[in-house]
Parts: structure tokens; sequence; C-alpha cells
């Protein structure tokens, strides 16, 4: 039997309403003669309100990110609320007289590694679901953003991390296709809560996607785009609440747009921090961001001054919760004097907007346009990183916006090609 992977986000399994909403969409798919793996996300705002539990527990909002707290007993938390969503719908599907029973993710076992916050997968074996399904069972509800340790840990999959459960069960089990139920009906040129004029993008190359995804497209957790590349998985966003035909990820031979930017992605809360007149000899780079590694901090963008007097300015960014964690590395090295500078400058007012496209590739000069069409509107650039398909600039917050929308505009991405 040919076997499909369903996946719902939160506000997919808000309610009792929206669950039954989810199972009449499974109920179809089993009565077209599919198998069907369900993977569900927590309801939505849960696994924000149990990381406020956590955060509560260790000492309030200052201990706003992992290397604060025991990061074993974060993943027994906030797997909890996948638990019940799965266990919800099984029974309504049953109530509809559909063969369905919940799967959490120790259960199947989905085995990952064992950084906890944002463990890997490192293997789904098909045994015991296969075995359940020659038992008569129709389908099976995953808690996704989960699985267990070799230390038989409950381990997460960092946020969003339900998207990559549902790929990798559908490359583990040779799904037909792995479609992603969510809020918006598809993939758009960017987040469509930013301008009215992103357009609904009929398909997407996996290598843009992975890239949008990693500079802030949250509609698809970047792994989960990895591994559909990976294993090409015929990956589909769609909506939960109406029929409209989704966004395909595909691999970009199969695409006929050609516009040099596919499209804009953006991360609000990000942070710039500057170590001002560190000694500029070989190995600071080394001691500045071997002990921020170590601490566990997501380092994205880096810039070094130019040198005066054999002193230079080092600035790094991160996401904005980091900070605190960041500083403490920083300090923790200044203080066993591995390294020294006369300040650490932090500021926590910027975003990130990048554009992406493969067409960039063979196309000299967008990186010019995106800086003047920033400049027209007077947005300051802070910081600029390049690479063969991206340009992402750090902005002031309260730019982010009029950044997203500037672009859109001057690359055209309201018009097909
Ligand atoms: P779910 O809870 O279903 O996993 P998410 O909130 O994680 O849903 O992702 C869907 C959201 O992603 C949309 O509501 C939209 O605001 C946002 N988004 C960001 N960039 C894009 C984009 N390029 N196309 C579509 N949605 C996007
Ligand atoms: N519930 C988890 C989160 O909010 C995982 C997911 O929804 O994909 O991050
Ligand atoms: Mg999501």
């Amino acid at each position: 039997m040919p076997l499909l992977v369903m996946k719902f986000g939160g506000t997919s399994v808000a309610d009792m309403d929206k669950i039954r909403n989810v199972a009449r969409k499974v109920q179809r798919e089993v009565d077209n003669g599919y198998r069907v793996i369900v993977v569900l996300s927590a309801m939505s705002g849960k696994t924000n309100e149990l990381l406020g539990y956590v955060r509560d527990a260790a000492g309030g909002p200052e201990a706003a990110a992992p290397g604060f707290y025991d990061a074993r007993e974060y993943d027994a938390i906030l797997s909890s609320g996948e638990q019940v969503t799965s266990g919800i719908l099984s029974i309504v599907l049953q109530e509809l007289g559909v063969q369905a029973r919940s799967w959490q993710g120790w259960q199947v076992p989905v085995k990952t590694t064992s950084a906890h916050g944002a463990a890997r997968i490192d293997e789904i074996p098909t045994d015991n679901l296969n075995m359940k399904f020659g038992e008569g069972m129709e389908v099976a509800v995953i808690a996704g953003f989960q699985g267990i340790s070799a230390e038989n840990r409950i381990t997460t999959l960092g946020r969003g991390g339900s998207d990559t459960t549902a790929v990798a069960f559908a490359a583990a089990f040779e799904a037909e296709r792995c479609d992603i139920y969510t809020d918006v009906d598809g993939i758009y040129t960017t987040d469509p809560r930013i301008t009215q004029k992103a357009r609904k993008l009929e398909k997407i190359a996996y290598e843009e996607m992975l890239e949008l995804a990693s500079l802030g497209a949250k509609v698809l957790q970047t792994r989960s785009v990895e591994l559909a590349m990976r294993y090409k998985v015929r990956l589909q966003v769609l909506s939960s609440f109406s029929d409209e035909p989704g966004t395909l990820v595909c691999d970009e031979e199969e695409i006929v747009e050609k516009n040099a930017v596919a499209g804009v992605a953006s991360v609000r809360d990000e942070a710039k921090l500057t170590l001002i007149s560190v000694a500029d000899r070989p190995g600071i780079a080394a001691a500045i961001f071997g002990p921020l590694a170590d601490a566990g901090v997501n380092v994205d963008m880096i810039i070094q001054n130019i040198s005066e007097d054999g002193r230079t300015d080092m600035t790094f960014s991160c996401p904005m919760d980091q900070v605190p964690l960041a500083t403490r590395a920083i300090e923790k090295a200044k203080a066993s004097g591995e390294i020294n500078y006369h300040a650490l400058d932090a500021d926590t007012g910027v975003a990130k907007v990048s554009i992406v496209g493969i067409g960039m590739r063979s196309n000299a000069g967008v990186a010019q346009k995106m800086f003047k069409a920033l400049s027209d509107d007077g947005i300051n650039i802070k910081v600029i990183t390049t690479s063969e398909i991206k340009v992402s600039v750090l902005v002031d917050r309260k730019y982010m916006e009029l950044a997203v929308q500037s672009l859109h505009d001057a690359f055209d991405l309201d018009k097909a090609s």
C-alpha cells in the first residue's frame, strides 16, 4: 500500500474543532487508499508556555537560553505538548472509525544524538510501525519534535522540529509524499505577514528553500529541508484550512521560473556584539570564538575591523536571547587572561534581512541593487555577509519590515518572471 506523511503544525491543532478538521483530512487520505503517518506539533502557544515554566524554574527571564539550565529536563518538559495532541487526534480518528494510535518519539523509537534542545535524528527503525500496519493500523499519529538518545533520555529537535520529524519519517518509510499542512497555503516570496505583495510560489528549489529557512523563513525548519534534499523527499507545503494547491519543494531542474532572487527572509531578534580594541595577533579569533562555541552560542556574522596600533575591533552577531550566554563566555575568557579588550558593546536592537536566489550565481549586481534599494529608503546597513546564493544585512530592528518590503519591490518579486 502507498504511504503518505501528513504533518500538521501548531495552529492546525490549536483546539478541538481544528483537530477534528485534521482528522477529516487524514480520513480522506485513508479512504483514498493510503496508509498514513501523521506527525503533529503541540497546540499553538503550548511550547512557549512550557518554555516559560523552564525559565521560571531556572531563575527567571535571565535564564533565557540553554546553558542556564539542565537541557535534558528542558526536553522532558518541552516534548510534552506533542504527547497531548497525538493522543487527542488518535481518539478523534477512532471515533470516525479509523484504526489509529499515537506514538511518542521513544516508542517508535526515533533515535537521536544527545544534543538536547537541538538533537539530530540518527535513525528511525521501521519495524514497530510496519508490524502494527500489518496488524490493521491505518494511521500512526507521531508526536513530532522529539526522540530518544542513546542514554535513554527524551530529546527535542530544535524549535519547529516537527517538520524534521515528518521529513525523516517520509525518508525512512519511502513515502510517496510529505505534506506539511500549516496556516499559509504555500511558500511565498517572503513572509506574507510582512507584505501583502508576497506571492505564492508553485515550486521552489531545495537549495533556495534551505537558505530561506536558515535565514529566518520559519515555514519549514532548516534541517527538514536538508533531509528532504538529501533523500529526495517530495515535500509539499499547503494549508490546513483550504483545499488550494500548495508549493512543491523540488530539484532546480523542475523549475521554469528564473528570477535572480527567489525570496526575502528576515530574523527579528538578532544582536550585534563588539569587542572594542582587542589585540590584533594570530590566534585572537580562535581565542574569542572558541569559548563562544563551547558555550553553545550560535555566532552568525563576523567582521574584524582594520587594525590600528596592533589593536582591532571584533564584531559578531548572534540570536538576541543568547546575549547573556555570549557575554558570560567572553567575560570569563577575559578573566582567565585568554583575551583582553577595552569594552564589550552589545546592540540588541538589530534584525537580519536577506535575499536568496540561485540566479544570483549568474547575475552580477544583485548585491549592489539591494544596497541601493535600502539606501533609497534611508535604511542604514550595519553588517553585510554574502555567499554564492544569498546576501544578508543587519539593520535596525525598527526598519525590518520596511527593508523586506523595499527589497521585495526592488526585485519585482510580486511578479512571476
Ligand atoms: P506551523 O505551526 O504550522 O509549523 P509556522 O508558524 O512554523 O507554522 O510556519 C508558518 C509561518 O511561516 C506562516 O504563518 C508565515 O508567517 C511564516 N513564513 C515566514 N516566511 C514565509 C514564507 N516565505 N512563506 C510562507 N510562510 C512564511
Ligand atoms: N512544538 C514545537 C515548537 O513549537 C515543534 C513544532 O511545532 O514544530 O517549536
Ligand atoms: Mg513550524
